[in-house]
């Protein structure tokens, strides 16, 4: 990306970084979504299952930021697929702040696709803005998109540089989707062998970024959107500050080569 918002298939704006707020709960929610809106992160990543909607819509009315300069993504957990109308207008409850920029399935399960025909019609209602998937891999979308209208707008997957997916990220980008990576900096447990991966740290220490950023930037520039957890303001503010510096081909070539394609985690 060579801007800081990127236009999703559904025509919105939706800035290609922001803040991940899985494990972030009630105050410690509130105020790292605050701290983050206040360094200038406009896309807040939010779930059912992260049980801190009503936090990050308190977040985001208090901040004195109109509503429509913030991208709010939530997500429906498949043990509500089965009641997903209702589901969605309790997220719409939850977060208290009008529409709900983005909803994604949070992963496939039973009922998914009658959950995002549901989501269709909160799309026609002016419920939720745009719509998409989580935890999507290549063989589950080919089954997946012949039955919706919609195009999903936008899939999150686990992206980092141990599990780049490079495949399916290519895969989703052809389907005119835009990719979005969850544990970005290597996931809770994992990030500081990572940080401290020596390529990535000499890199940083080229560019006088920290290892955190260039992983930030690395992910850009192969277009995949990123949303970073933290409850740090220092590390919020700093993983807003990718666009002063640019990896070189050789560089995104090194990072390339970390890939084990060793997933971290599941959901
Ligand atoms: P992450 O990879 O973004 O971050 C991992 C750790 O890095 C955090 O513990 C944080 O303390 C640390 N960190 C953040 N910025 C740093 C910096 N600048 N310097 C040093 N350390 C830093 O992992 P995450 O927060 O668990 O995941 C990111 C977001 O992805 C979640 O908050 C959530 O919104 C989303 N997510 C989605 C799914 C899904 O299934 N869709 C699954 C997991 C996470």
């Amino acid at each position: 990306f060579e801007t800081k918002t990127v236009t999703l298939n559904s025509g919105y704006e939706m800035p290609v970084y922001g803040i991940g707020t899985y494990s972030l709960l009630n105050e410690e929610c509130v105020n790292s979504v605050s701290a983050a809106l206040e360094n200038g992160v406009r896309l807040i990543d939010t779930a059912y299952i992260y049980h801190n909607e009503e936090s990050v819509g308190e977040a985001v009315r208090s901040s004195g930021i109109a509503r429509e300069e913030i991208f709010v993504t939530t997500k429906l957990y498949p043990n509500q697929f089965e009641n997903a109308e209702a589901a969605i207008d309790e997220a719409l409850d939850k977060l208290d702040i009008g529409y709900i920029d983005l909803m994604l399935l949070h992963h496939p399960g039973d009922k998914d696709a009658d959950a995002y025909h549901a989501m269709e019609k909160a799309v026609a209602e002016g419920k939720i803005r745009s719509i998409g998937l989580s935890n999507w891999y290549i063989e589950e979308l080919e089954e997946f998109l012949p039955q919706v209208s919609i195009t999903p707008a936008l899939v999150q997957n686990e992206i980092h540089p141990y599990y780049q997916e490079n495949d399916v990220i290519q895969y989703i980008q052809n389907s005119g989707i835009v990719v979005q990576g969850w544990y970005p900096l290597g996931g809770r447990g994992h990030t500081q062998e990572l940080l401290n991966d020596p390529v990535i740290a000499e890199i940083a220490a080229a560019h006088r970024k920290s290892s955190a950023q260039v992983i930030l930037r690395w992910n850009l520039q192969k277009g995949v959107t990123v949303i970073p957890g933290s409850s740090n303001p220092d590390h919020i503010k700093e993983n807003t500050e990718l666009f002063d510096f640019e990896l070189t081909g050789a560089e995104m070539e090194q990072i390339n080569a970390l890939n084990r394609n060793e997933k971290h985690d599941w959901y």
